[in-house]
Order: C-alpha cells, then sequence, then structure tokens
C-alpha cells in the first residue's frame, strides 16, 4: 500500500463546519470576492498558508507548560540554542518574532543603498526588505524553475550563469550577500540539489562574498535530496542538514514553516563581528538577545518542534500528503504546476478556465469558487497580485503564470480531506464557462490583494445561471 502514513494519533480536535451554499455566497459577495476577508468560523478546509498553521504535538504542549520566562539566559533559550546549533551548526544563534524580522535584521547590518542581493527567487517578505533599504533583489533561478509543465527534480537550483552575469554587470563591492531558498516557495515550493547548493557555495567563497540561507523549509529540502538526489539515498536527514548548512555563512529561518509551531524565526550567523552588529539592532527593535520578541515558553515550543520535523516518518508522511494531493488532481484532470511541491500545489488558473481573459484574474474567479462550490480557502498567486505598471513603457505587465495555491497546513488535515479538496477543485472545472470574470471596485495602493473588493464584471451573479 502506497499511502502517505501518518506517524501520529489525533488526541485533541477543533470543530470545523460546512456553512450552506447560500450562506458561502453571501459571505463572499460581502467579502467583494476576496477570500482574505472571509471569517475563518466559515471557511471549512483553509489551505491560506502552511505558516504558523501547524498543529503542535504533545511534546510540543507539555512544553510551553515548561517554559522560562527569565528576561535574560532562560532555561529555555539554552534548549532552544542548543537544538539549533546541533542541527544547523552555527556559532550564533538570535531569536527573533518571525521570519521578516530576521530577514530586517540581517539586511540592515550588511546591505545600503545601491547594492544587489540575488538570491534563486526572493520571498516577498526578503524582497521587501532588501528593496526597503534601496538595494535591488535580484532573482538568478535557473530557467527550468520558470517553466510550469517540466517535471524535474530540483526546480529551485539558481542558475551559475546568472549568478555570475549579475556579479559581471554589478562589481562584486555592490553585492554584499547572496541568498539562497530552500525550497524555493515563490518558485513552487521546488527543492534545490545539495550539487547546486555546493557549486554557489564554491563561487561565493571564490568571490569572498557570504552565502546566507532562506531556510524556512530547510527539513523539506534536505528530504528531497535524500529522495531524488544520487549519492544520498542512504544518508540520514541530520546529515544532509549538516552538510547543506556547512555550505553557508548563516541562514535566516521562519519557524512558522519547519519547526512546527504558530510563532517565531531566528538568524543564524557564524562571523562574530556581523553577529554582534545584528545583536545591537536586535536589542533595540525585538528585545534582549536570549528572547528575541519571543516568550520563553516560544522558545521551548520551537526546540521541540525542530527535534520533530528532522523525523523520516514525518517528512514522508508530509510531503507524500502534498503529492497525494497532486495524484488525486491528476486523475480529476485538474492541471497544476509540476511536479508537486513539498508545502503546497497550485493550480494552473489559465489552464482550468480558459475563457477568462487575463483582464478578468482567472485565478482570483478560481479561487473565489473554491470557497463558493465547497468552502475551500486557497490563495490568488497571479494578476490581483502581481500586476504592475512597466516603468519605461507605463503598460501593465501581467505576471507569467496565473496560479491558485493550496497551502497544506502541517499535521492538520486528514488526506479524506485532502480528498474533498480535489474534487472541489474538479468541480470548479467542471463548471468552466459558468464562472464569470471579476473586476475590481475598490484597491489599496499597495500589496492590493489582501484588501481589494472585486464583482462579477459588469454586476449580477457570480456563477452564471445561479438563482443566488
Ligand atoms: C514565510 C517565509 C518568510 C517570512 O517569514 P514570516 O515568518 O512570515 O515573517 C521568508 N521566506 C520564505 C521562503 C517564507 O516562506
Amino acid at each position: 500500500m502506497d499511502l502517505p502514513f501518518e506517524p501520529y494519533r489525533i488526541k485533541v480536535v477543533e470543530r470545523i463546519r460546512r456553512v450552506s451554499r447560500p450562506e458561502r455566497a453571501r459571505l463572499l459577495e460581502t467579502a467583494g470576492y476576496n477570500v482574505f476577508k472571509i471569517p475563518s468560523a466559515s471557511i471549512y478546509i483553509d489551505l491560506l498558508t502552511d505558516s504558523g498553521t501547524s498543529a503542535m504535538s504533545d511534546l510540543q504542549w507539555a512544553a510551553l507548560m515548561r517554559g522560562d520566562e527569565a528576561y535574560a539566559q532562560s532555561r529555555s533559550f539554552a534548549e532552544f540554542e542548543g537544538v539549533v546549533k546541533e542541527i544547523f551548526g552555527y556559532r550564533h544563534v538570535i531569536p527573533t518574532h518571525q521570519g521578516r524580522a530576521a530577514e530586517g535584521l540581517l539586511f540592515a547590518t550588511r546591505v545600503k543603498a545601491g547594492d544587489v542581493v540575488p538570491s534563486n527567487i526572493h520571498f516577498d517578505t526578503t524582497r521587501a526588505n532588501v528593496e526597503h533599504l534601496g538595494a535591488i533583489a535580484l532573482d538568478c533561478v535557473a530557467d527550468a524553475g520558470l517553466d510550469p509543465h517540466l517535471e524535474a527534480p530540483f526546480k529551485g537550483d539558481m542558475s551559475l550563469d546568472k549568478l555570475r552575469d549579475a556579479f559581471t554587470k554589478y562589481g562584486r563591492e555592490r553585492i554584499p550577500v547572496v541568498m539562497l531558498t530552500i525550497t524555493n516557495n515563490s518558485g513552487g515550493g521546488q527543492p534545490v540539489s545539495m550539487a547546486n547548493i555546493r557549486e554557489v557555495s564554491a563561487f561565493c567563497r571564490e568571490m569572498d562574498v557570504p552565502l546566507i540561507f532562506d531556510a524556512c523549509r530547510f527539513a523539506e529540502n534536505a528530504w528531497f535530496i535524500q529522495q531524488r538526489e544520487e549519492g544520498w539515498s542512504g544518508r540520514g536527514i541530520e546529515d544532509i542538514c549538516r552538510e547543506m548548512f556547512s555550505c553557508a555563512d548563516g541562514c535566516t529561518m521562519s519557524a512558522k514553516k519547519d519547526a512546527l509551531v504558530n510563532i517565531g524565526g531566528f538568524v543564524c550567523l557564524n562571523d562574530d563581528e556581523w553577529a554582534r552588529d545584528l545583536t545591537n539592532l536586535l536589542i533595540l527593535r525585538e528585545g534582549f538577545p536570549t528572547y528575541g520578541g519571543l516568550a520563553g515558553r516560544d522558545l521551548a515550543a520551537m526546540a521541540q518542534g525542530l527535534r520533530e520535523v528532522m523525523d523520516p516518518d514525518y517528512l514522508a508522511y508530509r510531503i507524500g500528503q502534498v503529492a497525494r494531493l497532486g495524484r488525486r488532481l491528476d486523475e480529476l484532470e485538474v492541471p497544476y504546476l509540476r511536479p508537486a511541491g513539498g508545502h503546497a500545489i497550485y493550480v494552473d488558473a489559465l489552464a482550468a478556465l480558459p475563457h477568462l481573459p487575463r483582464e478578468q484574474f482567472p485565478a482570483q474567479v478560481f479561487t473565489a469558487a473554491l470557497y463558493l462550490e465547497g468552502g475551500v480557502r486557497a490563495v490568488e498567486i497571479g494578476s490581483l497580485m502581481f500586476d504592475h505598471k512597466d516603468p519605461d513603457t507605463g503598460q501593465m505587465v501581467h505576471p507569467a503564470m496565473e496560479l491558485v495555491r493550496l497551502a497544506v497546513p502541517r499535521r492538520v488535515y486528514t488526506h479524506t480531506q485532502l480528498d474533498y479538496v480535489a474534487e472541489v477543485c474538479a468541480a470548479v472545472m467542471r463548471k468552466g464557462r459558468n464562472w464569470r470574470g471579476l473586476e475590481i471596485t475598490w484597491q489599496p495602493s499597495a500589496l492590493r490583494h489582501f484588501t481589494a473588493s472585486l464583482r462579477p464584471v459588469g454586476g449580477g451573479t457570480f456563477e452564471a445561471g445561479d438563482q443566488g
């Protein structure tokens, strides 16, 4: 039997309910066809994000109770620091309240206006933190990572040619740090191979520029290396992590992903001076260096979560569950970005709803239809999120793809519930041309996808023939 077996049993449950279709139609209209504005109590399966949505284990809940809330040098910090040093192997471990705070501190102490920071693909928050300092966030992912139909094992790999070109074009002095996102969230949750990590690392060392991982999903990346990369199949996850991290000079981490907690983050660094500068800024913005904007109990839960995420049974189940959702969608002929990512499936809305022009937000239509059809919440990653004016021509530019991300929270939903999600996706597709396009009625000046309001083009019902 080829099932992603759950390496746990359920000890506490939380009631969820499926509100009626007329109620969903009313809520969707009130929310301006924007699922960010629908109350979570009226959502049946919530796949908006895998960030901070993990279910904690009994041992993590127990760790919360044992948290030491001393302001300085708490026992919980010592435990957290010990676990991080064991897995990551860096000299300095600096807690922050979440990932973006770690990035903000890292860049503020190293990057200045006019600098350039290459990555495979910057996540929104690393990009925003780099740009906030007046620097350029440069994506250097290999071309394979930009082709949604290509089946390849390591589509998160960075292109060494693009990285070299960046050094030639901008000069070594303008590149204070190179980032590598493992796994590559904005590129479909695709992993980076050990071979590529080593190549990028060797190049950075030759250039004498530090390499820093955006390590949110490091354990998922290690699992992909173990499963897919030649020479690593017999090696343990701990071994693979140690080898990965030894190739870099530090990392930023959102503990809301692979530390299996609801809030938290940290920075690791080897360089003493950089760590000292960063710690000084941390005290100003986040708190004393042994709690960094968190409670002692949060550090204790993180330490335990990091131990649990290394369990190969957990990783096989976790990534197997996402892959299984992909296989269900294959059976139902729902098109998605290939292959399935570590933490999410990205439905290809242009292929699913080909009757809709880009101006009518096909991925947002699919997202709204998922809610109306089955109470499922996903997130649009398409024109609503990424349309922008070309600075040279003033023309509106659409992103390369119209995607609907189904992000799977860790240890939260059963296989049955994800089967249901696949059925809802198929039902939305079957209704095809019945779904009407959407138009914006209100939008803010930036990051509009969070708060914009929309309506069916020209008014009326969202689904043709629907009596409302
Ligand atoms: C979530 C995420 C971040 C930011 O972390 P927060 O905890 O949400 O601030 C940074 N990089 C990647 C790749 C992420 O997935």
